[in-house]
């Protein structure tokens, strides 16, 4: 009864065996620094290279474009504020989404504070971005464009390579946090034409604390840190070895099954997305119904509370996760759920279901069968719903 399903992989994921395996030694044995001329931090150095060309092969970068950070949130913000400051001379607008991770939003935010104009584009009922939109709110001071690859709570994709091609015809500089699509979209940044893209490792069985930002040669980035000369003077600070070396073999590991990945979790989505469907009465699915990640599932459950959902999900040994916070009583709802026009009270029975590989076989009918009791009982309790239905005989 102690059943066990994990469906939080947009939040994080587990480190794969080989991943650690590989991590291990640099711990303990190969520990040297890698700025050193001796032996040990020539080993380093040479660990480093290896994940760096691992890394720049994944996205397809050269290997002196890729930067080691420690995550995707500093992976944004060195994009983010490394371009405006580089840039600000030229311009000082810069074009966003509503939808984007706080990350991206909120240092959008700390530049508006700094003088910077921004520029949130809406997104449509499926969170989806209109180039058209995009392109008419580009102006002569605009010196970036950040749209998110796919986005983390609803799953949709956004049309990346349309936007590229927009903003290499106005010559403006493109970022992309592509936290979420890394290991299950294929990407290509020069097919693409992404000058800038963020990842993490975390989120594709590597280790917390270790990302990158691609930088496309020829882009000038003021560095956010400052000290030595690591990174080509980009990024300050001793490199994070035993955690380069998990971004380089997770990122490995994931290039070399994209589509075998990518299929395994969309048959175990599509099976829960059917059987609640098909089961659950007064329930909608955000996000585009193809243009979406392959594990991602996010319904709104009418008449419950997402978070009261979540915790009876946990009971029964389901781990998932919900946009909505409860604060002391009042709801805020998801930036992302109400900029594709949910109302605050359906965006409030909100639950994100993301299947990866800590995922087998029986796990979506599991979920469905609990899911299905439990949004049952909840509603049970509900006198909104009992009114909706007209089950409340004493009225
Ligand atoms: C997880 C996530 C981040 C943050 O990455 P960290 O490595 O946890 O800092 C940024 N953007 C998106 C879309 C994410 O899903």
């Amino acid at each position: 009864m102690d059943r066990h399903v994990y469906l939080d992989h947009a939040a994080t994921t587990f480190v794969k065996k080989e991943v650690l395996d590989e991590m291990l030694p640099y711990f303990a044995e190969k520990y040297g620094n890698a700025s050193s001329l001796h032996r040990d931090g020539r080993e380093a150095r040479a660990a480093i290279d290896r994940a760096r060309s691992r890394t720049a092969g994944a996205i397809g970068a050269r290997d002196e474009e890729i930067i080691f950070t420690s995550g995707g949130t500093e992976s944004d913000n060195l994009a983010i504020k490394g371009v405006a400051e580089a840039y600000e001379q030229k311009g000082r607008h810069i074009i966003t989404t509503k939808i984007e991770h706080d990350a991206v939003l909120n240092t959008c935010e700390y530049l508006e504070k700094k003088g910077f104009e921004v520029t949130y584009l809406p997104v449509d009922e499926y969170g989806l971005v209109s180039p058209e939109t995009l392109e008419k709110a580009i102006r002569s001071d605009t010196i970036l464009i950040s749209v998110m690859f796919a986005n983390n709570e609803i799953g949709t994709l956004e049309p990346i390579d349309k936007i590229g091609e927009i903003a290499r015809a106005k010559n403006i500089i493109f970022h992309t946090d592509a936290v979420q699509a890394v290991g299950s979209v294929p990407i290509d940044v020069e097919k693409m034409k992404i000058d800038m893209l963020s990842l993490s490792a975390h989120k594709i069985y590597g280790p917390k604390g270790t990302g990158a930002l691609y930088v496309k040669k020829g882009i000038k980035l003021s560095p956010q840190s400052h000290g030595g000369a690591h990174e080509s003077k980009r990024r300050a600070g001793t490199e994070n070895v035993p955690g380069i070396v998990g971004l380089g073999k997770a990122i490995e590991l994931a290039g070399a099954n994209i589509g075998g990945y990518a299929e395994r979790l969309r048959a175990m989505r599509e099976k829960l997305i059917r059987g609640i469907q098909e089961n659950v009465s007064d329930v909608r699915l955000n996000g585009h119904p193809e243009k979406r990640l392959p594990g991602n599932a996010n319904f709104s459950f009418e008449f419950i509370e997402g978070e009261a959902l979540l915790l009876l999900l946990d009971m029964a040994g389901i781990s998932s996760s919900t946009g909505s916070a409860c604060t002391s009583g009042s709801f805020k709802p998801s930036h992302v759920l109400s900029a594709i026009g949910l109302p605050a009270e359906i965006a409030q029975g909100s639950v994100r279901f993301t299947f990866g590989d800590a995922n087998k076989e029986g796990d979506a009918d599991y979920c469905i069968e609990q899911i299905i009791k439990i949004v049952q009982r909840l509603r049970a309790m509900s006198p909104l719903f009992a009114q909706e239905k007209g089950m409340r005989k004493n009225v």
